[in-house]
């Protein structure tokens, strides 16, 4: 039993390849709510079929990315009726790179209560798999698709404290791969890791620069994760830690100084206080 409340909207996590892939409390959901939305109605029915779940005469009608204000009228008069809504998306996990923040947004303003029946989602089965530190990462879902956007986009990301996770389509592998090696270092361990939970699964680890290499002649096909580790840590010169201290000063308290230099630089406190004070010491 899944045990739902009436008026409930609840976001249902289905596979991402594998079928079996789904939590028992999903399928509860799916056998008992009144109304199915679903980003692909195929996907679904299919799904629900594999499962042995009959749709009965419940209806069930399409959300995705263009979906506006009239669909989610529909869910919300639903939701006002008392009907328990059950909204999957056709891989994974719902907003997860996939549509339903929309559709969260106007439930929730509409006083509708929500719930997650939660499971699988491709990029936390990369980070199982690639070999990579998992205590801190940053999802970055799909790079824009125009070159210049994406390679702001990295430029970005290039600091981030932590194992960078990218969606990524095989068409773009290559492209993708070589503004990575450019922008955010091409000896950063990193994995390929592709058609997870699926007949073909493959983790191809390497660095950013064998990776590239390996893209140009390889043909990867099928869904990929591109995890990418953190870069070496940022090496400040006596000169940067002057330069930003006296631009921090020039603005701000001491105190305010010092804390910001020294979670800039991530130098030891003491170090940076100590150099402030020479700073301001009359010459
Ligand atoms: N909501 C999904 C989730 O929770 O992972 C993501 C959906 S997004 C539209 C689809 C992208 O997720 C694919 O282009 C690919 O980058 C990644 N993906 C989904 N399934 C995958 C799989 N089985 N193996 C590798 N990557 C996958």
């Amino acid at each position: 039993m899944a045990d739902l409340a009436p008026g409930k909207l609840v976001f249902v996590t289905t596979p991402i390849g594998n079928a079996r892939d789904i939590t028992l409390r999903a399928l509860d959901t799916l056998r008992e709510a009144d109304v199915l939305v679903a980003e692909d109605t195929r996907t679904l029915r299919k799904l629900l079929e594999i499962h042995g779940i009959p749709l009965g005469g419940r209806p069930l009608f399409a959300y995705h990315d263009h979906s506006g204000a009239r669909d989610h009228e529909r869910v919300i008069a639903a939701l006002r009726g008392g009907a328990v809504v059950a909204y999957a998306s056709e891989a994974g996990t719902p907003l997860i790179s996939d549509p339903g923040f929309g559709l969260a947004a106007a439930a929730r303003d509409a006083g509708a209560s929500l719930t997650a029946a939660p499971g699988v989602s491709a990029a936390i089965t990369a980070l199982s798999l690639a070999g990579l530190p998992t205590d801190q990462f940053f999802f970055a879902g799909f790079l824009p698709s125009a070159k210049s956007a994406r390679r702001k986009a990295l430029t970005g990301l290039a600091s981030v404290p932590g194992t960078l996770v990218f969606y990524e389509s095989p068409n773009r592998i290559a492209k993708c791969l070589a503004d990575m090696v450019e922008l955010l270092g091409q000896d950063r361990q990193a994995a390929i890791c592709r058609e997870l939970t699926k007949k073909f699964e493959e983790i191809v680890p390497g660095t950013l620069r064998s990776l590239k290499e390996r893209a140009e002649t390889a043909r990867w096909k099928g869904e990929i994760v591109v995890l990418v580790g953190e870069g070496p840590p940022k090496v400040t010169t006596a000169e940067e830690l002057d330069s930003d201290l006296q631009a921090a000063l020039a603005e701000m308290s001491m105190k305010d100084a010092v804390a910001a230099v020294t979670e800039a630089t991530g130098l030891p406190r003491r170090k940076v206080y100590r150099r402030a004070l020479e700073l301001l010491k009359p010459q």
